[in-house]
C-alpha cells in the first residue's frame, strides 16, 4: 500500500505508517491548548528531523540561499522531509503561539489563527462555525420547550 506517510527505515527509524502525522498532531494539539507536548513525540520527531537533515544542503539560488534536498531518488521521502522541516520551522517560529484547535464539536482540525484579534475559534466559519451555531440554536430552542 502506498501512502504519503510511508516512511523508509533509512530516513525515519521507528515510525510506521501514519505515526508521523499523529505525532505532529499531538505536538501541535498540545501547543494549541498551551500544554506540554508529549516528550516521546518530541524525541521521535527530532530523531526524524535529524535523519531528514542528513539529506539537506544549503545552496545559492537566485538572489539568496535555499534549502535543497540532495537525494532526488525517493519523492515520498522528500515529501516527508519537507513536512518534518515545516513542522519544525513552525514550532520554532512566533506563529506557534497562533496554533488553534477547532472548537467544532466533532472536529479536531488545527489551524493558524492569523485574525487581527486572534480569537478565531473554527477552522472555517462556513462549515464548523455554522454547524456549531446550528447545534447551539437547536439546544437553546429545545431547552426552552422542556
Ligand atoms: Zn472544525
Amino acid at each position: 500500500m502506498t501512502s504519503l506517510y510511508v516512511i523508509h527505515s533509512t530516513c525515519a527509524p521507528n515510525f510506521g505508517e501514519g505515526q508521523l502525522r499523529e505525532r505532529i498532531f499531538r505536538i501541535f494539539s498540545a501547543t494549541a491548548t498551551t500544554s506540554n507536548p508529549p516528550l516521546k513525540d518530541m524525541l521521535a520527531l527530532n530523531a526524524v528531523f535529524r535523519a531528514a537533515n542528513a539529506h539537506a544542503v544549503v545552496l545559492p539560488l537566485g538572489e539568496g540561499f535555499s534549502w535543497v534536498w540532495q537525494d532526488k531518488k525517493n519523492m515520498t521521502d522528500r515529501l516527508l522531509w519537507e513536512i518534518i522541516r515545516s513542522a519544525m520551522l513552525l514550532l520554532t517560529s512566533d506563529d506557534t503561539k497562533l496554533v488553534r484547535q477547532c472548537a467544532g464539536d466533532d472536529c479536531d482540525w488545527l489551524f493558524i489563527d492569523n485574525s487581527r484579534s486572534s480569537n478565531r475559534r473554527w477552522r472555517e466559519m462556513k462549515t464548523c462555525g455554522n454547524r456549531h451555531k446550528a447545534r447551539e440554536f437547536y439546544r437553546r430552542k429545545m431547552g426552552r420547550r422542556s
